[in-house]
């Protein structure tokens, strides 16, 4: 199972999940935990401009370990201990240390995403997990090559470009939200909903575009046009969808706001029957003659899996 959160991916076993997350692609971390404990733990800084040195990165982390407990041991430990293929590109510190929860992480600074990276996997006492923990650690990466970023979390994956940054997120069981702003005024939102099938009793799949938009108060919509097609998603399908188009004017400053010039959103909404889910892709282009938000949900809509 792949976790991606903010350009930084792992293979991580079914069952560890996002618990605890915060701040954007330049800085932040994230911390996934089996239900019961911490086991993956990742921050990230821009190591752009005038870098901090990866051995004063590590040397605070490892002042910060020792004070969270007394009895703690801390190793910095060589490189080579990692394979070639995840050394690439990357100057860095692997370090292990015990306080009862044992940990195995690296710090490095990527040269093409020009990030330092922490990243730990923690293994709970008595467990012999400490090879598993290493292969875990040597697939986490800090960017892809292909220009796009990975969000995987709660058995949901989908790829954006990386030119999106996200800007909101709302995580809930029923309903995961990620919402990006683009270049130029464009903007992306992807959105998973659980229980489909009650939700598609009370409303049908082409009545789904009309309903994602009227959750939007500040939104004003015009020429709402939606069409029957499929959805060829990862891993699955042809699933039932929904392409629409519309025109959106947002509201902007308050109730007595004055309305922003009407930009055309394109969206696709379909029922992942297998995983009795509800998939939405939206874009919208501060451009009036592109096509490019089209495009966009395509592409988007097609990197799209539910397990
Ligand atoms: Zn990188």
């Amino acid at each position: 199972m792949a976790f991606g959160w903010q350009g930084v991916e792992a293979d991580t076993p079914a069952g560890w999940e996002l618990g605890a997350y915060e701040g954007d692609f330049r800085a932040g971390h994230a911390c996934l935990d089996d239900g019961t404990q911490l086991r993956f733990r990742v921050r990230w800084h821009d190591g752009a401009g005038r870098p901090t040195p990866l051995q004063t990165v590590l040397n605070r982390y490892r002042r910060s370990v020792l004070k969270s407990s007394k009895d703690a041991e801390f190793c910095v430990l060589d490189p080579e201990a990692l394979p070639v293929r995840f050394r690439k590109d990357k100057t860095m510190l692997p370090f292990s240390w015990e306080a009862g929860v044992t940990g195995q992480g690296v710090v490095w600074r990527c040269a093409v995403c020009r990030r330092i990276v922490v990243a730990e996997v923690m293994s709970p006492p008595g467990e012999e997990g400490q090879k598993a923990a290493r292969r875990i650690l040597a697939s986490v990466r800090c960017h892809r090559d292909d220009d796009e970023r990975l969000w995987a979390v709660y058995g949901f994956a989908f790829r954006t470009p990386d030119s999106y940054n996200l800007n909101e997120s709302a995580l809930h069981s029923g309903r995961l939200l990620f919402s990006f702003q683009g270049p130029r005024q464009s903007w992306l939102v992807v959105e998973r909903w659980g229980l489909a099938s009650q939700l598609l009793a009370k409303a049908s799949l082409d009545a789904w575009p009309r309903e994602l938009l009227k959750l939007r108060p500040t939104w004003r919509v015009d020429d709402l046009d939606t069409a029957e097609t499929a959805v060829p998603a990862a891993g699955g399908g042809p699933y039932r969808a929904c392409r629409f188009s519309a025109r959106v004017r947002r509201r902007r400053g308050g109730v007595f706001g004055s309305f922003s010039r009407p930009a055309p959103v394109a969206g696709l909404v379909w029922h992942h029957a297998d995983e009795d889910k509800i998939v939405a892709v939206m874009a919208a282009t501060g451009d009036e003659d592109s096509t490019e938000h089209t495009d966009l949900v395509t592409r988007v809509a097609g990197t799209a899996e539910c397990r």
